[in-house]
């Protein structure tokens, strides 16, 4: 188990953030990034900024209401830290246009 105890000003921070997105967009059920961010869906899947791992889109760990990263032990949010897979794609054209799940894409 990682030590859940370190780090969490700054994690607070970032939830604050987050809910501070909700409040505004107005977001409440359903998945959260589609509500908080007006964004042109571009593929099915997010790229984590966290963890670099890719996921589905729709995809998420709930935790205390906040949709984060679906991978175990990871602190990044679906919301925050995530890229539309072909926006970063742009960046790195070598990747397939379909992520191998778990795999760690990118720096
Ligand atoms: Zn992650």
């Amino acid at each position: 188990m990682k030590d859940h105890g370190s780090g969490h000003d700054s994690k607070h921070g970032h939830y604050e953030m987050y809910q501070k997105m909700m409040q505004i967009s107005g977001a409440k059920g359903g998945y959260h990034r589609d509500q908080i961010f007006d964004e042109e869906k571009r593929s099915d899947y997010l790229r984590c900024l966290h963890c670099r791992r890719t996921y589905l889109r729709g995809e998420y760990r709930d935790v205390d209401g906040f949709q984060m990263c679906p991978y175990e032990g990871c602190d990044g949010s679906t919301v925050l830290d995530g890229i539309d897979w072909e926006r970063f794609r742009e960046d790195y054209p070598q990747y397939p246009e379909i992520p191998e799940r778990g795999k760690v894409y990118g720096m």
